[in-house]
């Protein structure tokens, strides 16, 4: 019965208008109002200081070598003890998908991604972040974490002798 048939899919239709006309809209009035986006979202990226507020950058170039779209480049320096650090550092932030790939590859926690998604800008080459754009001054999402205490230069200990560190196994212990 076609009559029977099209009312029924009328009056489904209707109820699922009604259904949701009392909801409340999902839609915000940008840029008026703000959505507050979760800790972890992807959007600009940082680098940041270990807790002594020392650069944790060491120019390791991983973020660079993992990043799918070539956005980040640096160059690797060193002060006169040893430590090394990244003399320029840059991220071209028109190129970047926010992939978050370059904060997984850092082993010092150095680069991290940010909340903060209002990078919009007119002029193409201002979204071209230098070192000083991109550094901040505090921790950012891990504030005990210092890599240089676990294995950088300050590291002079024998294994086992460091702070956190197990002492080393002799293997022929466990043999049978
Ligand atoms: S978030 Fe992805 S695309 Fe952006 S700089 Fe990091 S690795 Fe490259
Ligand atoms: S931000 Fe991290 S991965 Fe990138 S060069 Fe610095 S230490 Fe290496």
């Amino acid at each position: 019965m076609p009559l029977l048939t099209d009312t029924k899919a009328l009056l489904l239709g209707f109820w699922t208008t009604w259904k949701h006309i009392f909801r409340r809209p999902v839609t915000i009035e940008y840029p008026d109002e703000k959505r507050v986006p979760y800790p972890r979202f992807r959007a600009r990226i940082v680098l940041t200081r270990d807790p002594d507020g020392g650069e944790r950058c060491v120019a390791c170039y991983l973020c660079s070598a993992a990043c799918p779209v070539d956005c980040i480049s640096m160059q690797a320096a060193e002060t006169d003890n040893g430590r090394r650090f990244a003399a320029w550092f840059r991220i071209n932030f028109s190129r970047c998908i926010f992939c978050g790939l370059c904060a997984e590859a850092c082993p010092t926690m150095a680069i991290q991604m940010t909340p903060d998604y209002e990078i919009c800008k007119r002029e193409i080459m201002d979204l071209v972040y230098e070192k000083e754009d991109l550094l901040i001054s505090g921790c950012g999402k891990d504030p005990e974490y210092n890599f240089y205490r676990h294995a950088g230069i300050g590291v002079v200990n024998r294994r086992g002798g460091n702070p956190d560190e197990e002492p080393p196994v002799d293997p022929r212990s466990l043999m049978p």
